[in-house]
């Protein structure tokens, strides 16, 4: 829900958009960098850049521009339209990022495959190193509550430690919020799923069920 929710929505009397900023601030104080410059992976990063920035006192500025007529990337059916999704959704703002250190900031890492991309388009761009930084911890187990990643086979996090991770993505280095940090960033565990973070689920699941499954049966 974090993700998904509007940043005017609010939740338990909590701002969506000063719980972004707050997981931003944890995020600087578990894993700070040293960078010249903090840019989010837009739009839903950018008030937890704005905080990891705040936080860090390191510089805040836009380093992507997104294409507002191509979806999330991570919900397209198959690995190529992913990647392609990635080229065609966004372009870099070349003097930002240009002879920099660059702490790039998303909310989360699910099949991988669009974060390494996302760096290359930095580097290319002229950054001199990207600290990627994770607004939530490494997500192991898919969602049965109806959010589509895939199956647990498809989660980068299953197959890989965040070392294996880094060097997949190619990134200068890799940190994700810890469990604590991010409820602490929501302001309470109570009552939110964390499924996909721990594996322990909210109600009985069979981990081989797949989403296509059900899609054959609907015309
Ligand atoms: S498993 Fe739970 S926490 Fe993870 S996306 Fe699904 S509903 Fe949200």
């Amino acid at each position: 829900m974090i993700y998904f929710s509007r940043p005017d929505a609010v939740w338990d009397g909590k701002s969506v958009h000063q719980v972004r900023q707050n997981l931003g601030r944890e995020l600087a104080r578990e894993y700070p960098a040293e960078a010249d410059v903090v840019i989010p992976v837009p739009d839903s990063s950018i008030p937890a850049a704005i905080g990891y920035a705040s936080e860090s006192g390191i510089l805040y500025n836009d380093g992507f521009i997104k294409n507002r007529y191509v979806g999330r990337t991570f919900i397209e059916p198959t690995d190529s339209l992913r990647k392609r999704g990635v080229a065609l959704k966004f372009n870099v703002i070349n003097e930002n990022v240009l002879n920099k250190r660059v702490v790039m900031i998303d909310d989360s890492i699910v099949r991988g495959n669009t974060t390494g991309p996302l760096i290359k388009l930095l580097k290319d761009a002229g950054a001199d190193e990207v600290h990627v930084r994770i607004t939530c911890p490494p997500i192991t187990s898919p969602c049965f509550m109806g959010v589509d990643m895939g199956k647990q086979d498809d989660l980068i996090a299953h197959q890989r430690t965040v070392e294996e991770i880094r060097k997949y993505v190619n990134a200068n280095s890799l940190s994700y919020l810890s469990l604590g940090g991010m409820m602490k960033a929501v302001g309470s565990a109570d009552g939110y799923c964390q499924a996909c973070f721990t594996g322990e689920y909210p109600l009985p699941v069979d981990l081989e069920t797949v989403k296509t499954g059900f899609e054959k049966g609907i015309r």
